[in-house]
């Protein structure tokens, strides 16, 4: 995944209503978003705290974001700010990765049963298990992990990957087996694009999982012309359907710098909302999915984070080593 977006300036109120949510962004509720953006933003100050915020969260939790990204840059962004809270709107392997990259510091997550199926399709032991399995085959298989895993998966995993990194990873590690875990998905799209023997865990994301490429096909009948943008956590054949296949960041990029006035965005709705907002002159279709994880996380919880400290992130100190080694080494591989 790439850098996080720094957040620069007020997206107005008006601007939900493109969100084309009826009932949801009232004006009402633009007047209850606005009191709780000022008393986040007094808290912040108050606690030395800065909000780091998932693509995928809500467009008013946007608006009380320091930095919005993708998962690792947004941990990235954690380490060099000066301040010594880290609030993390998104769910809970994402809030561990910032605690893996800034261990001294305290990060807090607005709602722990923030979850993730994909993280929780693995875990550590069973990886190993099946490590030492398939070793007695293959003596040079290693570990590859997307960082959509938890912090004990990350301990044991050789090298991590993001989505827009991972077929270079898997291209420059010195062996020729290897154990992608835990994308079924994503090991698909990497090893259509590598020589080497991808062995896939048998773990998805039900959010990309259940997009169909009928939903595509529709679209593109419907809107002829669009340019589709395919996240690679998706099904092989809904991959096969897309212009472009890109990371949540990367999407965002090609979105602004393509010359097409109008993309289809496959992949968690929150996205394609993020580019309504952010940028007004494209058209965004969406073939999207909600995450309820990423969902939990609300203005009402950030505030309520700040006030009372909880929930924090733990991660024992071994753990957070060895996980950011399995990073570092994806620094330096791709
Ligand atoms: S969208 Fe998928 S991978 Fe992302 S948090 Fe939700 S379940 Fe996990």
């Amino acid at each position: 995944m790439d850098a996080g977006t720094e957040k620069g300036g007020d997206i107005l109120f008006e601007q939900f209503q493109a969100l084309g949510q009826p009932g949801v962004y009232t004006e009402e509720r633009c007047d209850e978003i606005r009191d709780l953006v000022a008393e986040i933003t007094a808290l912040k100050r108050e606690k030395n705290a800065i909000v780091l915020a998932h693509n995928y969260q809500r467009p008013e939790i946007f608006e009380v974001a320091d930095f919005v990204g993708d998962s690792l840059g947004l941990a990235k962004r954690g380490v060099d700010v000066t301040e010594d809270t880290i609030v993390f709107c998104g769910v809970h392997f994402m809030a561990e990765t910032a605690k893996i990259m800034s261990p001294d510091k305290r990060v807090i997550i607005p709602d722990a049963r923030a979850g993730c199926s994909l993280a929780e399709s693995v875990d550590a032991d069973a990886l190993v298990a099946r490590r030492d399995e398939l070793r007695r085959t293959y003596p040079d298989l290693k570990i590859v992990s997307y960082v959509n895993t938890t912090a004990e998966v990350k301990a044991v995993t050789d090298v991590c990957c993001t989505s827009s990194n991972a077929v270079q990873v898997v291209e420059n590690i010195d062996s020729q087996n290897i154990l992608f875990c835990p994308d079924e998905n994503l090991a698909s799209y990497v090893a259509a694009n590598t020589k080497k023997h991808i062995i896939a865990w048998n773990g998805n994301c039900y959010v990309h999982h259940q997009i169909r490429p009928e939903e595509i096909r529709r679209a593109r009948e419907v809107n002829p012309g669009i340019k589709v943008i395919v996240h690679p956590e998706c099904r092989a054949d809904v991959i096969a359907e897309a212009d472009e296949v890109a990371s949540t960041s990367g999407m965002i990029e090609f979105a602004k710098n393509d010359a097409a006035g109008a993309f289809l965005i496959v992949t968690e709705c929150g996205l394609s909302e993020r580019l309504l907002l952010e940028v007004p002159d494209k058209k965004f279709y969406k073939a999207c999915q909600l995450c309820k994880y990423m969902k939990m996380i609300t203005l009402e919880r950030t505030r309520d984070a700040l006030v009372t400290g909880r929930d924090e992130v733990d991660v024992p100190r071994d753990i957070c080593d060895n996980a950011r080694l399995s990073i570092e080494r994806m620094f330096e591989l791709s």
